[in-house]
């Protein structure tokens, strides 16, 4: 039997009408809609559409959003000091910076700028203080993406307590704070990555299994122990006709919309997987709408709690 299809556009939605009436609430109490300063440095195309996309969502959940553009070329010392200044703004709760920074800002110019984010103001959760709080389970401000892949399991009504669960992937901003929420909810959580040895034997263990790699249909039913809930976080463009089509056969849906684009955005579990696993998140619409409406719930979070502090 084919897998449930796990609907992340209609929990996106779901999630977003429960911050509307809170969005209006701290409106009525402050006097000012909760807002957002989203910064672009440079014009990378994927970047781009990313904050255009959060720039709408947030203008339609009524949070004030703000674009703030350097140039690919600006120094780091720049963009330090409009984090600066967006700290000191009065009318922005949530600062996100869009990742990746253009390479030549440096190797540790990422870094640097999360660190210099308010941690009160740090929505994409990456703030080290915000870290140690997701360690001790104590965080109100955690990373998008996986927070919202919780929403996801608990609104599906997948049991996290007491699962065996295998996140594929160790990134700061996917896959260590996936395997920490996970592990705050009393899953027995692996983490595994490039070097881990025997990788699709260790993901059949799991319940809940999440891949979060950004490699195209990666994760092959051997991966995959029957029955099992998996979660695609990753989301890889690919334009190569030829495993286009290993994928997927000319006059399927999936092909067509190759052909119309040219390319397609392709999650890193593989179609088959569908067959073996108990529930699913599809790629377009899975994890991608809940990184979204969990920004737009991290930013009434943050606009609510600096309204208490200042009370
Ligand atoms: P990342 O920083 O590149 O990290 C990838 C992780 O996967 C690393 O820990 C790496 O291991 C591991 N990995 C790579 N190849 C592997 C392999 N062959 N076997 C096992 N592990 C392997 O990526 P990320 O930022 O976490 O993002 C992961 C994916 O999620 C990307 O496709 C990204 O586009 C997508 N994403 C989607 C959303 C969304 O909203 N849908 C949000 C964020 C990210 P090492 O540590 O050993 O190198």
């Amino acid at each position: 039997m084919p897998a449930r299809l796990l609907d992340g556009v209609a929990i996106g939605q779901a999630i977003r009408a429960d911050v509307r009436p809170w969005v209006e609430e701290l409106t009525r109490e402050a006097g000012r809609p909760p807002g957002i300063a989203l910064v672009l440095v440079g014009n990378d195309p994927a970047s781009e559409l990313y904050v255009g996309t959060k720039l709408k969502s947030a203008g339609e959940s009524g949070i004030r959003a703000d674009l703030e553009r350097l140039p690919a070329t600006a120094p780091l010392d720049d963009l330090l000091r409009l984090v600066d200044r967006l700290n000191r703004s009065d009318v922005h709760d949530g600062i996100l910076v869009q990742s990746p920074l253009p390479r030549a800002m440096g190797p540790d110019a990422e870094r640097r700028v999360f660190d210099a984010i308010d941690p009160a103001k740090d929505v994409d959760g990456l703030h080290p203080l915000n870290v140690g709080r997701l360690v001790q389970g104590r965080a109100s401000l955690v990373a998008c993406t996986p927070s919202g892949v919780i929403e996801l399991l608990d609104r599906s009504g997948i049991e996290i307590a007491g699962a065996r669960a295998v996140v594929i992937g160790r990134s700061d901003i996917v896959g260590k704070p996936m395997a920490l929420l996970l592990l705050n909810r009393h899953a027995t959580v692996t983490v595994c990555h490039s070097r881990t040895a025997g990788l699709p034997a260790v993901c059949r263990e799991a319940d809940i299994l999440v891949a979060a790699l950004g490699r195209a249909a990666f994760v092959t039913p051997e991966f995959v122990k029957p029955g099992a809930t998996v979660i695609d976080v990753g989301t890889t463009r690919v334009e190569d006709r030829g495993f286009i089509e290993q994928l997927y056969a000319p006059g399927s849906k999936r092909h067509a919309a190759f052909e119309r684009r040219g390319a397609l955005v392709l999650g890193d579990v593989h179609p088959a997987v569908e067959e073996v696993a108990g529930a699913l998140t599809p790629v377009p619409g899975g994890v991608g709408p809940l990184t979204i409406a969990m920004l737009l719930k991290n930013t009434v979070r943050a606009a609510h709690e600096r309204l208490r502090i200042r009370a």
